[in-house]
């Protein structure tokens, strides 16, 4: 089943979780034993499912969807994989429900709009316990954040996650770790 909403995703070029990205996060929650987990960008549902699998039965994850279209997919994904009681989607735009927020979590997962990436890390603050980890998945979005290359259609992309890493790696109470590994994954942790 679980292959099958992938192939779908990647069919329909949805930009899903890459494999190795995964892997990582796999170890981060072998680690962490995350109980609850926030992801901002849910697409159709295939990187919460995998989350739901590489933790214990009683792990919730709040994941946040604009796309209406892709969240009403994802509930359907979810409901195949009898994981209704896991994952609660919440539809909408990241910007506005993160304020709404007040729970904390364990892992929070940035994966949606990249000009909002500095905003998303200041929610991310707000909502991680002392003890919990922030992922960004593709900060170093094909290369381009590293490149002296600015003149790129998506320089407003790029600019926001230089922001981002120039934040979570300056900022004297984070420790930051930028891994080349799919399309990028900062791992942040509260010192
Ligand atoms: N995490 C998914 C892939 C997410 S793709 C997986 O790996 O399977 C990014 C998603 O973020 C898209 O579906 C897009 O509609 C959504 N998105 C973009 N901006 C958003 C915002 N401001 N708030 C909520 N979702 C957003
Ligand atoms: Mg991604």
């Amino acid at each position: 089943m679980l292959e099958k909403i992938k192939q779908k995703a990647l069919d329909e070029h949805i930009p899903i979780i890459m494999d190795e990205t995964l892997e990582v996060i796999k170890e981060i929650f072998k680690k962490n034993n995350p109980k609850r987990i926030l992801e901002i960008g849910t697409a159709v549902g295939y990187s919460a499912i995998c989350f739901v699998q590489a933790s214990s039965k009683d792990t919730i994850i709040d994941t946040i969807e604009l796309d209406e279209q892709r969240a009403k997919e994802a509930l359907e994904n979810i409901k195949t994989m009898n994981m209704e009681k896991n994952i609660n989607v919440i539809i909408g735009n990241a910007v506005d429900i993160l304020p709404t927020l007040k729970e904390k979590y364990d892992i929070i997962f940035i994966d949606a709009a990249k000009g909002k990436y500095p905003f998303f890390l200041e929610q991310a603050l707000r909502l991680v316990n002392p003890t919990g980890i922030i992922l960004a998945d593709n900060i170093l979005y094909k290369g381009y954040v590293m490149s002296d290359y600015n003149k790129h259609k998506q320089r407003t992309a790029v600019r926001n996650l230089r922001e981002y890493i120039k934040e979570a790696t300056e900022n004297e109470h984070l420790s930051t770790e930028i891994l080349e590994v799919g399309d990028g994954l900062a791992v942040t942790t509260i010192k």
